[in-house]
């Protein structure tokens, strides 16, 4: 007789508040065999706090690849697992993709256990559009990928949702305002479900004043919301518009540079104005 074979829970534990598990959430890290966790001490941390004890193994970005393979060798002996990460949901800029994608395709049973998840948690108190968003992760940490990544998605209707360390974040706000120019709404959530959950909404500009004159803002953990592209009422340029404008606006005034821009790339000469002042490349006699 074939042996049964266990299944691998993914489950999704609290952003901050610990309130928020689910009751199912806590069931399953009590039945399991073996949990999972990104962080054994942070998840130990968790169980201790729901009176759960259960044997943990870790599994995180330094040892995907050989936990991966344990983990498989439990499920193929019939042993349930729970896969955790720090905070959150798994897999969502977290770790557990390649254990769940080989547990698939070894026909093992996959079981999402749902609950918090910081974008999606963000979003549904933003304000901003929620009938289509793109989820982007964390912006590349040098300028330059930065910006060029952020160049790749200026042209996106729907709402833009990026996570980004505290430490990080004023960079990444001059740089939103630099590609994607100074007119959307960016809704900046921080701490949520904590004590000291903010929502601050405004423009680049205004986000980067906020967070220069009050040092608390660029503390904690922070998701940026932007407001996707608003057809032409938009000032943001698509990123090949926007290079052209750069390159022409260094030798012409800014009246001639768009002129010229939008005979190139086909783009309307008012918008790649704005665009050209929302980018600071007016100084030159207009
Ligand atoms: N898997 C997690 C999820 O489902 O949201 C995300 C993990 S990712 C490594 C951590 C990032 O999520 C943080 O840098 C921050 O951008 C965002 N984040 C996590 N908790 C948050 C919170 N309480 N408030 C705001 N952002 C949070």
């Amino acid at each position: 007789m074939q042996q049964e074979r266990g299944v691998l829970y993914v489950v999704a534990t609290p952003i901050g508040n610990l309130a928020d598990i689910s009751a199912r959430a806590v069931q399953v890290l009590s039945e399991v065999d073996l949990i999972a966790a990104e962080d054994t001490r942070e998840t130990l941390r968790l169980l201790n706090h729901l009176g759960v004890s259960a044997r943990l193994l870790a599994c995180h970005d330094h040892n995907e690849t050989v936990a991966t393979a344990r983990l498989l060798s439990v499920l193929e002996g019939g042993r349930d697992v729970a896969l955790v990460s720090d905070a959150g949901t798994p897999l969502i800029s977290d770790p557990g993709y390649r254990l769940v994608a080989a547990a698939r395709e070894r026909g093992l049973k996959v079981v999402p256990v749902p609950g918090a998840n910081a974008a999606i948690c963000a979003l549904s108190a933003a304000g901003l559009p929620s009938d289509r968003f793109l989820f982007l992760g964390f912006p590349p940490r040098t300028r330059s990928r930065r910006r060029a990544w952020l160049g790749e998605v200026v042209d996106e209707p729907g709402t833009l949702l990026l996570y980004e360390s505290a430490k990080r974040v004023m960079e990444t706000l001059q740089d939103l305002q630099a590609v994607m120019g100074d007119r959307r709404r960016l809704v900046m959530a921080r701490e949520l479900t904590k004590r000291f959950e903010t929502f601050l909404v405004g423009c680049p500009s205004e986000l980067v004043a906020r967070l220069e004159s009050d040092q608390e803002q660029r503390l904690g953990e922070l998701v940026i919301l932007v407001e996707g592209r608003r057809g032409d009422t938009d000032a943001g340029g698509s990123a090949e518009q926007e290079r052209v404008l750069r390159i022409l606006a260094e030798d012409l005034a800014l009246s001639q540079a768009a002129a010229l821009a939008a005979r190139l790339t086909g783009a309307k000469k008012n918008r790649l104005y704005r665009l050209g002042l929302d980018l600071g490349l007016g100084a030159k006699g207009d």
